[in-house]
């Protein structure tokens, strides 16, 4: 299910700042929005490269032994595939539906999609599953596209809750389905490898619109498919 990572699909930090392409980013629950990137901010990869080694230095070693002589160009190249979400749309994804659902109209859902993402507060790794439903009206998108949709925003800096807004309202925006339901069940590294050091703690957000919010039956099939019932 998961696309393989490409080298074109990742932006590199070498190249004009995501030329051509629009950065979308949503705070909360606000709506989809274009944020034009700043060319003039955002740095070379040679200074993300010498950032790499400043951390390197600061946490006690040495930048310069072999073994890390092309530990920047690496961090630089993985920071390019984790964050790669920032240079694609969820909606281009979405836009393309389909109408002849032979009288279709129950739930679609996609169960256990991979959520590979990084918090923003730590930019540790969150690792979990996503489950996401929908109650299509007269459309459906092909189920692959709501997978992509969990990917692009996983590959950004995130919290849990906004990632679980944003697929929620992304879907809702360009589907108009009668509702959504996402649940995100993840384990933050963050937690689990540092502060707390609490393992096999997972977090459990869901986002529920239309039909899902309004219908307790219908709320309760979905939590009792995604195995939370
Ligand atoms: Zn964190």
């Amino acid at each position: 299910m998961r696309a393989g990572v490409k080298s074109e699909d990742s932006p590199r930090l070498d190249s004009p700042p995501l030329s051509g392409k629009r950065v979308y980013r949503m705070d909360g629950m606000a709506k989809l929005r274009a944020v034009a990137p700043d060319a003039a901010a955002r740095p070379s990869r040679d200074q993300a490269m010498d950032a790499v080694r400043t951390l390197l230095a600061w946490a006690g070693d040495d930048p310069d032994r072999e073994g890390l002589l092309d530990t920047p160009q690496r961090v630089v190249d993985a920071f390019g595939e984790w964050f790669r979400g920032y240079a694609q749309d969820p909606k281009d994804e979405l836009s393309r539906t389909f109408e002849e659902v032979g009288g279709y109209d129950d739930i679609v859902m996609l169960k256990s999609i991979d959520v590979e993402s990084h918090c923003e507060h730590h930019m540790a790794p969150f690792l979990g599953k996503a489950y996401v439903a929908y109650m299509p009206t007269n459309r459906v998108v092909g189920i692959s596209k709501i997978a992509r949709v969990v990917e692009i925003f996983a590959k950004r800096l995130q919290t849990q809750e906004t990632m679980t807004a944003q697929i929620c309202d992304a879907i809702s925006e360009v589907l108009k389905p009668a509702g959504v339901a996402v649940l995100i069940d993840a384990e933050h590294q963050c937690m689990s490898t540092r502060g707390v050091h609490h393992k096999d703690v997972t977090t459990v957000t869901t986002q529920f619109t239309g039909v899902f919010k309004t219908d307790p039956e219908l709320k309760a099939r979905f939590l009792k498919l995604a195995g939370y019932g």
